[in-house]
């Protein structure tokens, strides 16, 4: 696979080295070494570059080569059985797990008292409470995956990242199967109601994803303890859930960048965050993006 590089933005670059010296008239890459870090599984080109004086116009055309290239951006999002239902990498927090749950739970003890009482008409009424939940719960989701949608919007993003619905289960096999199914449910309904958008839904092998610091890129078991996460590194603390969903989107990032064809067709990506976007090198670009 040929490999494609992340440069910075347009708009940026000359604030950039990139910009001061490579994508400049007055230098000129004389060699450069390409670089492995393990962690983020991810390779850096360090370019050395020496001053030309009169410039050879060719080589400097040869230089902007990267200039077509499209860049996407993504948010990642973690979802979860327990806190809240759904965490963006934008730092949002959609709907309530415990809610959703709590809900459910009453519906079963209803219904288990219903079951025991044992008539007829209880079991009519086990039918139509039934009946009402299952209409509450898919109208939540819907009303969850709508939120999500809105906010992919706000953040101006190409497409939403999940985890894959094979390692979520993996993650939530202890979790009752109604919370499998939401999850799973969720996952479809906001699939579906992107189809006549611009966005796209994507997923991802998790992996690490909630012990990887999203800050520095360590990767540690012990740095997160149910819902709170604080690196062992560099002492980053954060919600366990929002560190997860920037991994996420990151992920979706290291992998256009090795060369994966992205749902966008891009060659480059960057993850939204907060208050901007970051690129896989790291390197944050404040809001507004996306101009020039
Ligand atoms: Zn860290």
């Amino acid at each position: 696979m040929f490999p494609e590089y992340v440069v910075p933005p347009e708009s940026k670059r000359e604030e950039t080295p990139f910009g001061r010296y490579y994508d400049s008239d007055e230098w000129d890459a004389s060699h450069a070494t390409l670089q492995y870090d393990e962690l983020a599984d991810e390779f850096y080109l360090h370019v050395t570059t020496k001053h030309v004086g009169d410039a050879d116009s060719e080589r400097q055309e040869a230089a902007h080569e990267d200039d077509g290239s499209e860049n996407g951006v993504v948010l990642g999002v973690d979802l979860n059985v327990n806190g809240a239902f759904a965490v963006t990498s934008t730092g949002v927090f959609i709907g309530s797990a415990d809610h959703l749950t709590h809900r459910r739970n009453e519906f079963e003890k209803r219904r288990g008292r219903l079951q025991q009482i044992g008539t007829r008409s209880a079991h009519l009424t086990i039918q139509s409470i039934g009946d009402r939940f299952s209409k509450w719960s898919l109208d939540w989701l819907h009303n969850r995956a709508n939120e999500l949608i809105a906010e992919a919007k706000r953040s101006d993003v190409h497409g939403i990242v999940f985890e894959n619905l094979k390692h979520i289960r993996k993650r939530i096999s202890n979790a009752a199967k109604f919370q499998q199914w939401a999850v799973a449910k969720f996952i479809k309904l906001v699939e579906y109601k992107v189809e006549d958008t611009v966005l796209f839904v994507d997923t991802v092998n998790p992996a690490y994803t909630s012990q990887r610091c999203s800050q520095c890129g360590f990767v540690h078991e012990d740095s997160r303890s149910d819902k709170s996460f604080e690196c062992l590194k560099c002492d980053y603390e954060v919600n366990a859930d929002y560190n997860a969903a920037k991994n996420i989107a990151n992920r979706y990032c290291a992998y256009i960048h090795r060369g994966q064809k992205s749902r966008g067709g891009w060659a480059t990506c960057q993850l939204a965050l907060k208050s901007g976007t970051l690129n896989v090198n790291g390197d944050f670009n404040a809001s507004p993006r996306l101009e020039g």
